[in-house]
């Protein structure tokens, strides 16, 4: 069972009489419960792939099967409602709304649901009990530590039971102590069955995933299994 199925997908971006392949040919199969890294040097297509795998963008050329859905042509409306259905985001600088609690910035995509208030408080509430964060439901982001902080995204994420969880650099705004507890989670949440995507440029982040995607210049370079899993518990 797939979650993801890339065959032959390209993205070119024209500006002006310019023609950027960001990505050439990508083909990638990603199973349900797989936990695996897109790595690359910076120009190698990771956010390019990510927008896509994220169906933020649709790709120029080739097909993306998300979940058993063609994607790759969808409109905008459609994409978006996909997208609020099958992914759960997690990004490098967190993206939370400043005047609101840990419980509604989780309670947020819940909305969009058409759930009870009292519904989206309950899954708000489990889901920060998912992170360990359920004593801090009522804080707001700045009374809150980076990690903390990066928790109650990801418990925001997840609240929608997504496909997949679809982390971008999700360490690059932590010290290297927070970003070992935030790989410590994501550990977690693999052990429960959850895909995970990370997209990193850093090589020992990667070494946290089972699965290591290398990009260059737009096409594959390697895609192995990581026997070596750092083990952040
Ligand atoms: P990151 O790799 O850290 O995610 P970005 O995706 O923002 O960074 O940018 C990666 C590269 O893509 C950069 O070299 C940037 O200049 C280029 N880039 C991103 N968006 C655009 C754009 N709209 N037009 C032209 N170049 C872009
Ligand atoms: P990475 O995330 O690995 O840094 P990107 O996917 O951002 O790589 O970029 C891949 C290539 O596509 C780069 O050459 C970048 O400059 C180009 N690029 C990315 N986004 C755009 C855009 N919106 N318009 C034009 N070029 C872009």
């Amino acid at each position: 069972p797939y979650v993801i199925q890339t065959t032959d997908i390209a993205k070119e971006y024209v500006m002006g009489t310019e023609h950027i392949h960001a990505l050439r040919s990508v083909s990638i199969d990603i199973k349900r419960g797989e936990y695996v890294a897109f790595m690359g040097p910076s120009g190698s297509g990771k956010s390019t792939l990510m927008n896509i795998v994220g169906c933020l963008d649709t790709p120029s050329h080739g097909q993306y099967i998300l979940n058993g859905q063609d994607v790759s042509r969808m409109s905008d409306n459609q994409l978006a409602e996909v997208r609020n259905k099958e992914i759960g985001f997690v990004f490098q600088t967190f993206n939370l709304l400043p005047r609101s609690t840990s419980l509604e910035n989780v309670a947020l995509p819940l909305i969009y649901a058409g759930l009870s208030k009292r519904e989206r408080t309950e899954r708000a509430l489990e889901a920060l009990r998912s992170v360990g964060l359920a004593d801090r439901a009522g804080h707001r982001p700045n009374e809150l530590s980076g990690g903390q902080r990066q928790r109650v995204a990801i418990a925001r994420a997840l609240v929608n039971t997504p496909s997949v969880l679809l982390a971008d650099e999700p360490t690059g705004a932590l010290d290297s102590k927070t970003s070992y507890e935030i790989m410590a989670l994501f550990e977690a949440l693999y052990a429960k069955g959850n895909t995970i995507i990370m997209v990193t440029h850093e090589e020992d982040i990667a070494h946290y995933a089972h699965r290591i995607v290398r990009l260059r210049d737009g096409l594959i370079e390697t895609d192995e299994p990581n026997h070596n899993v750092t083990q952040p518990a």
